[in-house]
């Protein structure tokens, strides 16, 4: 019997800026600054792995489908390389080196041993069942079996993966192993090995620096008004965070558009109601907006937390927010940071912001190799310690260099990571 193929190749996503590029334009201004040896520059802007693996998985039609995965491992002179995996239609190779790249800078900033890498399957997740996605998971671990491993490279959610796409990872990689292997990813169910913490902790990563920048301006977290854009993991948990510091939240959105309330939402409420609607769209008190005025909307911070180049060149100089906190990965193109700077936005840059995920990734990591669990109280007191000095570092070299945070953030993680390489040397 012949089946006919009827898999339609997504359209190209206009307007998106190569995020490689926009990485790479900071990177070189950080670069510059530091006066970076040319060989240790040539070194660090080039992936030390890029695999590309066709993922053939046997759908619950009984047709053969064939995905294309990707791991980039950016660098690992730091550690192991570590980082999420996503799956998403518009998943490209130069996506996922930008990424890789920003999770290197990442795990320097907040001073964890590892390098940084991103992995990701082109697909779209929404039109997969349970049984696909479990194939396509096990399947796309099989294919990296000799790249993935707890002293190697080590996968974590991202965006359309979870705790249960982490479980059959670790599964398919224990079952080669021939032992449990709990280390090889985090991000997994409590039960499982994971953290206390772990899913919260991006978000709690954004209040904690968003808090600090606001007492840098001078501003009381309870005279404080924010506006969050997306409403997933990070932004509902750093809405929720910040309302309980007082932090008054006048605006959300999710995919579906955009709720505002001059006086005020109140997050559980909203987070209650997402529960039992599947959207905050059509939330009861709320005035419904576009994602266009909602990034436009007067506040004192800005939490864009659901994709890329959502603050570009074209809505930059329109944007009324005080502080920006980037809990998605690349919310801001690299044309529109001299937009900002010129209007004195204080802008805490993705690397630091977001990275309270990888943080507690960490001490997942370390907990499955010691066997031994820690309480939440331990996991939230040592990730508040982390991000406070990560934000204080990238503070103080942002003021010696007389730059933004985004490339005091850039400095501080690219020369860690060249005084390490120098320390290693090249291995020939
Ligand atoms: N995907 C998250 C990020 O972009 C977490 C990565 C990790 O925990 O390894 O930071």
């Amino acid at each position: 019997m012949t089946t006919q193929v009827n898999y339609k190749e997504p359209a190209p996503i206009m307007n998106k800026e190569n995020p490689f590029e926009s990485m790479m334009e900071r990177f070189d201004t950080a670069v510059n600054l530091l006066g970076l040896d040319v060989g240790i520059y040539k070194y660090l802007k080039s992936p030390t792995k890029q695999v590309i693996t066709s993922i053939p998985i046997i759908m619950d039609n009984g047709n053969i489908e064939v995905f294309e995965g990707y791991r980039v491992i950016h660098n690992d002179v730091l550690g192991p390389s570590k980082g999420g995996i996503r799956y998403a239609p518009d998943v490209t190779l130069d996506e996922m080196k930008a990424l890789a790249a920003w999770m290197t800078w990442k795990c320097s900033i907040v001073n964890i041993p590892f390098g940084g890498a991103k992995g990701g399957i082109k697909c779209d997740p929404t039109k997969l069942s349970i049984h696909e996605l479990e194939r396509l998971t096990r399947r796309f671990t099989a294919n990296m079996l000799d790249v993935f491993g707890p002293e190697r490279d080590i996968p974590a959610p991202d965006m359309n993966t979870n705790e249960q796409t982490m479980a059959w990872i670790m599964d398919t990689y224990s079952m080669h192993s021939k032992r449990t292997v709990t280390g090889v990813v985090t991000g997994k169910p409590m039960i499982l090995g994971g953290s206390h913490g772990r899913r919260e902790a991006t978000g709690r990563g954004v209040m904690i620096v968003s808090v600090a920048a606001l007492q840098k301006l001078g501003i009381k977290s309870t005279e404080a008004t924010a506006v969050v854009q997306g409403f997933g993991n990070v932004g509902s948990i750093a809405a929720q965070l910040l309302h309980e510091q007082g932090v008054k939240i006048i605006a959300l959105s999710d995919i579906n558009g955009a709720i505002y309330n001059p006086k005020g939402l109140v997050i559980p409420e909203v987070i209650n109601y997402v529960e039992r609607n599947s959207t905050l769209a059509k939330f009861p008190g709320a005035e419904a907006i576009t994602n266009e005025e909602l990034l436009e909307l007067e506040c004192d911070l800005l939490v864009p937390a659901a994709k890329e180049d959502q603050i570009t060149s074209k809505n930059a100089s329109k944007l009324k927010c005080k502080i920006i906190a980037e809990g998605a990965n690349g919310p801001t193109t690299a044309k529109a940071d001299p937009i900002l700077q010129e209007k004195g936005v204080l802008v805490i840059p993705d690397i630091l912001a977001n990275a309270g995920g990888v943080t507690v990734s960490y001490f997942e990591w370390v907990q499955d190799r010691m066997g031994f669990f820690w309480t939440l109280n331990r996991v939230n007191t040592r990730l508040e310690r982390m991000m406070d000095e990560a934000f204080v570092n990238v503070y103080k070299t942002a003021a010696k260099y007389d730059v933004p945070l985004r490339i005091g953030a850039y400095i501080l993680a690219i020369d860690k990571v060249a005084k390490t390489l120098k320390l290693r040397g090249i291995y020939a």
